[in-house]
């Protein structure tokens, strides 16, 4: 990274930040309808390396953006200005401006091993390296929730993107060995012990290849429906509306709507039952819940798709406890809990499948719950 920054620079980084990407357990799309979470950093991070300027002047530049150095100027930061991936840590700086801090410019080199694109949040990972290296750089003195809201702010206001805040929470306030539960609206996050490794289990990922878009459109009219459904009920959120409630608010809402409030609504209570069985150290339990999760969100989502289906068939018919889609949808990755003995046999069958079904290899590797975003040097 020092040595990369050096020739694009001329100068040396003052330090050099991580952020994780993330695989959420449990809790598909409930962040912004209020609910519950329970997602977990993976040992992927993106690093920034970074050095303050005092011109005013934030220059860019990413390994994976394969382009020139980005080059603006800190007071035209506004949002549409930027239009590449530059305006997701763009958007980090002009967040942290319109929060009222005193800030700057600065040069940022970014390199990073979480896949982009594959549900693993490398957008959040991204806008989270960025936060923390400018908290430091300017002596900002914020908690990383602060800065998930920061980096939250960056990707809805500046890139355009409407989602909720688990990613960047994930990414800034995970810890090794355990899962994070998140009430999005109580504003808590707690560390839940999640050690698959002490069962003889282990959590793997397969990244499909599918390329999900979440900027497309599909995402915001989910989150519209959802939002409209709880208007239609009478609620703040869909958090509101309890497994028991859901044959009565059937009633109340146009057809469409009925399957998402059935999934979030579902979907919560599956968050907390999880919570319950981690706190009681039965991981393996967590498995038929993961799966009812793929299948609502499959069925009543609808936002799984041919490939993620094909991964989640194919490690119940090998064995696994568990499976599940991860992240927006519209393809990206699986997670599946497996017996750590079966795990190689299931991945070559996934992969056989994936054959058979011409689609292109999977990329499969094995995850326990890292670290948060942090500064390394
Ligand atoms: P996900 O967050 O699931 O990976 P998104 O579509 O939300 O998918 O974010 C992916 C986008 O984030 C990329 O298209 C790119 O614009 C940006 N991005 C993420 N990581 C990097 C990186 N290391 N360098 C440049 N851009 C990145
Ligand atoms: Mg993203």
């Amino acid at each position: 990274m020092k040595e990369a920054f050096r020739h694009i620079y001329g100068a040396s980084p003052d330090g050099i930040w991580a952020a994780p990407g993330r695989v959420n357990l449990i809790g598909e799309h409930t962040d912004y309808n209020d609910g519950f979470a329970l997602p977990i950093a993976i040992p992927q991070n993106t690093l920034v390396a970074a050095r303050r300027r005092e011109d005013g002047r934030l220059r860019l530049h990413s390994h994976q953006g394969d382009g020139p150095v980005i080059d603006l100027d800190v007071d035209d930061l506004t949002p549409g200005a930027v239009t590449t991936w530059g305006a997701y840590p763009a958007g980090v700086v002009w967040a942290l401006r319109e929060a009222g801090h005193r800030i700057g410019g600065a040069d940022l080199h970014v390199d990073s091993t979480v896949p982009t694109g594959a549900g693993l949040s490398s957008s959040a990972a991204l806008e989270c390296a960025v936060a923390f290296a400018y908290n430091d750089l300017y002596g900002l003195g914020l908690g990383a929730p602060a800065l998930a809201l920061i980096s939250q702010r960056a990707e809805n206001g500046f890139a355009g993107v409407p989602c909720g805040v688990m990613d960047q929470m994930a990414s800034a306030c995970c810890t090794t060995g355990a899962a994070l539960h998140l009430d999005i609206r109580a504003g808590t996050h707690e560390q839940v012990p999640f050690a698959p490794e002490s069962e003889g289990l282990c959590l793997l990922v397969i990244d499909t290849g599918v390329k999900h878009d979440l900027g497309d459109g599909a995402y915001a009219a989910l989150r519209a429906g959802c939002e409209r459904a709880a208007r239609l009920l009478g609620v703040a959120a869909l958090r509101d509306i309890s497994p028991a409630d859901l044959p009565s608010t059937a009633r109340m809402l146009p057809a469409r709507l009925v399957p998402l409030v059935q999934h979030i609504v579902t979907e919560n209570a599956r968050v907390t039952e999880s919570i319950s069985h981690l706190r009681a150290g039965r991981v393996a339990a967590l498995g038929p819940i993961l799966s009812a999760g793929h299948a609502s969100l499959r069925d009543d989502f609808r936002i799984s798709c041919d490939e993620s289906d094909l991964v989640v068939d194919t490690a119940l018919a090998h064995g696994a406890l568990g499976a599940r889609m991860t992240g927006g949808g519209f393809g990206g990755s699986v997670i599946v809990l497996v017996d750590e003995g079966r795990a190689q046999a299931l991945g070559a069958a996934v992969t056989a499948a994936f054959r058979s079904a011409g689609y292109l290899a999977p990329h499969l590797f094995a995850v326990s719950p890292a670290s948060g975003a942090r500064r390394i040097e």
